[in-house]
């Protein structure tokens, strides 16, 4: 039987975040993985699912990247890829299409990653979005008078980036320079870009929320609306996640009618959705970027699933291996079957960590499905805007909203990060 088990290329997936590859199991997909550079796996302690690791530098080397996997692929098709990296999107659509594999295509991807492009498509299509100006090569001078005449505050951030990198506030047009200059900084230390293309866009005011979607065959369903704060800058560290959000009717389906005008406008017919928006004035939803893959390294998965009762990762495994969803995907938003949470820990300061506190405890905490710990005493957190990562995620799941809200207002007394001045190594 086994030959007939599809198997599938997951491209810079961290095996220590479960969801993804436990999904693999659920849908009978074996799993190649390439490892990302930054994570040593040991051979013995892959994810059941993985088969087999293939080590790439898609990011280094992206054509001889594209000639080992056509080479496995003739030697050993496979039936599908995919990422949950947002940098890699582009590079899977491109090797789907050149394989001849189920995919989004190269154009959709360029959209749904290269934040001018998307900007673009998005403003074409009618679309609600903020003024916003390209800053692109050596030169910004262009660039920085055109965005000097937009509403301020307004927010720079690299066409490129992902995971709020570099992305920065600024009051006023005085600021503008420094900021462009110190955001084109992080891009170059960060991502070994020199010059990076940048974005220019009006501050959005409002609370923001992220939407998980599927789509196939060009119906998106809308699995779960969640609430992510209200984050004011000058940067924006992620806080929470909530969901499903308590929104007015009206405002929903605005936001509903939003995100499925987006994946048409983007061209992303088919696989996951992750849609991230403000509501300006608290009703007027605002793309701020969706993502063709699941969000959140897979964080995205767990809520849409508590949420919607929708097995979203194995129904994308199964759409990217070119198989159909196991249910019958209509149009719009699900009905919540349940309500689940991410609480990011902020970093509250920097310097060499001595001591991460009311973390452990809440391992026993029945409501907790998963702590998500990325940093440990003795790292050192810079502070921003070369920033480091979050300490950690407590992921849960709960009854309703208010239950999540009560138990994030209690993370926020009894979690806490320690730092001493220290940060030689
Ligand atoms: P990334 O892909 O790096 O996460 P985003 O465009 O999603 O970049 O921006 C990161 C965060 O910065 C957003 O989640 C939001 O809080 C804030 N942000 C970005 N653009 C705007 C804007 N135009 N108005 C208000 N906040 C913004």
């Amino acid at each position: 039987m086994s030959a007939a088990r599809p198997t599938l290329v997951l491209v810079f997936q961290r095996t220590t975040l479960p969801w993804i590859f436990e999904a693999a199991e659920r849908a009978g997909i074996d799993l190649v993985l390439v490892p990302r550079p930054d994570e040593e796996i040991a051979a013995d302690r892959l994810p059941p699912a993985v088969v087999e690791l293939l080590p790439l530098d898609p990011e280094g080397d992206r054509a001889g990247a594209l000639r080992v996997l056509r080479a496995r692929h003739a030697a050993r098709p496979f039936q599908g890829l995919a990422t949950l990296y947002d940098p890699m999107v582009p590079f899977v659509a491109d090797a789907a299409e050149l394989l001849g594999l189920p995919g989004i295509g190269r154009d959709a991807a360029l959209g749904a990653q290269d934040k001018r492009v998307m900007r673009e498509r998005l403003a074409a299509a009618g679309l609600n979005v903020p003024r916003f100006v390209r800053i692109d090569g050596p030169d910004a001078e262009p660039g920085l008078a055109a965005a000097g005449r937009l509403d301020f505050p307004v927010v720079v951030k690299p066409a490129h980036g992902f995971s709020s990198l570099g992305v920065t506030k600024a009051e006023t047009p005085a600021a503008l320079r420094a900021v462009v200059a110190g955001v084109r900084r992080v891009c170059a230390a960060k991502l070994g870009v020199a010059d990076a293309a940048l974005v220019v866009e009006e501050y959005l005011d409002g609370p923001e929320f992220a939407v998980e979607s599927l789509a196939y065959g060009g119906t998106v369903q809308v699995l779960s609306i969640g609430y992510k704060g209200e984050p004011q800058g000058p940067y924006f560290e992620e806080s929470v996640y909530r969901a499903p959000a308590e929104l007015p009717e009206a405002v929903r389906d605005a936001v509903v009618r939003e995100v499925v005008a987006a994946h048409a406008a983007l061209g992303i017919t088919d696989g996951p959705g992750h849609t991230e928006l403000r509501l300006r004035g608290g009703a007027k939803p605002y793309l701020l970027e969706m993502g063709a893959r699941i969000g959140g390294s897979g964080v995205s998965h767990y809520v849409a699933s508590r949420v919607s009762g929708i097995d979203l990762a194995a129904e994308a495994l199964r759409i990217a291996v070119g198989g159909a969803p196991s249910f019958p995907l209509g149009e719009g938003l699900r009905e919540p079957v349940g309500a689940a949470a991410n609480y990011i820990v902020p970093c509250g300061g920097h310097g060499r960590i001595t001591a991460l506190h009311g973390l452990a405890e809440l391992r026993a905490d029945p409501r907790v499905d998963h702590v998500v710990q990325m940093l440990f005493p003795g790292d050192v957190v810079r502070p921003h805007p070369d920033f480091t990562g979050y300490p950690a995620f407590v992921i849960s799941r709960h009854a309703h909203l208010a239950e999540a809200e009560e138990f994030h207002a209690r993370l926020d007394r009894t979690v806490r990060v320690d730092y001493s001045g220290d940060t030689a190594s």
